[in-house]
């Protein structure tokens, strides 16, 4: 793999050897760092001719163990493919590398008044690879859905090095990558809906305290884009700090 960063050394692995469910712990073979989709195809299609075990990787905040590696495979890190390929404030869309940060994605797109919604607590690390993955949620969720509700395309490269696009024309098989855990291809590129940013924001307290019933209710209130006052929950006065 020409240009790509092979890690072997027990010292330079270690910090790879598990992710946040830091219980369960397993040093791999070795930590392959690509920096294209080509070396990605390339590192794959070694790996599949010498029966070597793959497991992908993007920040590593899982919180199930799914970028554990295997004693005997290698862990590829996307960490490397980081970049923003192209904001598209007319489409309302974002294309992104695999290792791009997911408020990243928030920040590349606020000057145009957009932000990518799905958001979750890690978002400060996690990457889109990562989210992609794991369907990863978080609070605007409630509202805009999950990350399979807000990705347009997915380009990944499968196990034994094929490239492939999910939600391009033709059968829509998105779902069926997005939540997967890295077991079906490596994604490589990611197009997301951006969504304009809102021009309010308050403080929501209380929920908790709401029944099963009230939170569907209000989910439904807030899918419908009803006012503040049609929600049966308090809210509080934004605080000044
Ligand atoms: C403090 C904290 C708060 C969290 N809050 C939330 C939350 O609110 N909502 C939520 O959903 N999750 C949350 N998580 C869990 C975690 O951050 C998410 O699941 C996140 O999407 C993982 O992204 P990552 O880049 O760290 O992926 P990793 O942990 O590196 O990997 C996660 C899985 O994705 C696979 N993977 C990674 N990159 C790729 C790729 N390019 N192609 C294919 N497979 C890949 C890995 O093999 C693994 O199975 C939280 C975690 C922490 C530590």
């Amino acid at each position: 793999m020409p240009g790509c960063t092979l890690l072997t050394d027990k010292e330079d692995v270690a910090p790879y050897e598990c992710d946040g469910l830091a219980a369960y712990r397993q040093l791999p073979l070795g930590v392959v760092l690509p920096e294209s989709e080509a070396q990605v195809q390339g590192g794959l299609r070694l790996c599949a001719h010498h029966g070597i075990p793959v497991v992908p990787r993007g920040a590593g905040s899982g919180l199930s163990g799914g970028a554990m590696p295997l004693r005997e495979g290698v862990v590829l890190s996307l960490a490397r493919m980081r970049k923003i390929i192209n904001v598209d404030p007319y489409a309302r869309t974002a294309t992104l590398q695999p290792g791009v940060r997911n408020l990243a994605i928030s920040e590349a797109a606020s000057p145009y008044g957009l932000y990518y919604a799905p958001d979750p607590s890690s978002q400060i690390a996690c990457t889109i690879g990562g989210n992609v993955a794991e369907n990863s949620d978080g609070v605007h969720c409630l509202k805009y859905g999950l990350t399979v509700n807000n990705v347009v395309r997915v380009r990944a490269v499968t196990m034994d090095g094929e490239i492939c696009e999910f939600g391009s024309p033709g059968l829509d098989l998105r779902a069926v990558l997005i939540g997967s855990e890295g077991m079906f291809a490596i994604v490589t590129e990611v197009t997301v809906r951006l969504i304009p940013k809102p021009q309010v924001a308050q403080v929501v307290r209380r929920v908790s305290m709401m029944s099963k019933s009230e939170v569907r209710l209000w989910q439904r209130s807030l899918q419908a884009g009803s006012s503040r006052r049609d929600l049966k929950c308090s809210i509080a006065p934004q605080r000044k700090l």
